[in-house]
């Protein structure tokens, strides 16, 4: 993993690296059970190099924590490893140049489940043996009370 991690902080196969300070690859235990996608860092995870610290990820780990999953216990990471300018979403050939790196930390992790939140990260190809659950993005989810509902009933119902 750090292996990766190295090659993530040093790479320039997409255009992205070029507006960020630091590669985020992603955080969390070798052997996590459970993995949490998102769609790519924004200016905050950037700043610090570690997915989901801004408010996105307070709203996320206060929704885990309802439901009885701390942050400790389970990988975080997106499927694009630097920040996009203005938190655009993510190119497709920016996705295709990425997403080797998410595949590798699947592989090594070897998680029971992965949850893929937002339809960017939907777009990950799945691996046979794990479990995966598509479910909507917390930053859409912590802006809309709709999307809000909807995301608290995925996640109690992947933790069930
Ligand atoms: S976003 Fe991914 S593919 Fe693009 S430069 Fe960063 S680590 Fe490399």
């Amino acid at each position: 993993m750090d292996e990766l991690n190295f090659a993530i902080y040093g790479c320039k196969k997409c255009r992205l690296w070029q507006d960020a300070k630091h590669g985020v690859p992603g955080e969390g235990p070798i052997n996590a059970k459970i993995m949490f996608v998102g769609q790519n860092p924004g200016v905050e995870e950037d700043e610090v190099g570690r997915p989901f610290v801004g408010k996105t990820g307070k709203y996320l780990t206060k929704v885990l924590a309802e439901n009885g999953l701390s942050r400790e216990d389970l990988f975080i990471t997106n499927i694009v490893k630097h920040k996009t300018p203005k938190n655009r979403k993510p190119f497709a050939d920016e996705v295709a140049a990425c997403l080797p790196y998410l595949l590798e930390q699947i592989r090594i992790i070897k998680p029971e489940k992965v949850v893929l939140m937002g339809k960017t990260a939907w777009l990950t190809p799945r691996f046979n043996g794990i479990k995966y659950y598509e479910v909507v993005h917390p930053q859409a989810a912590s802006r809309f009370p709709k999307m809000g509902k909807k995301f608290q009933e995925q996640i109690k119902a992947i933790m069930r």
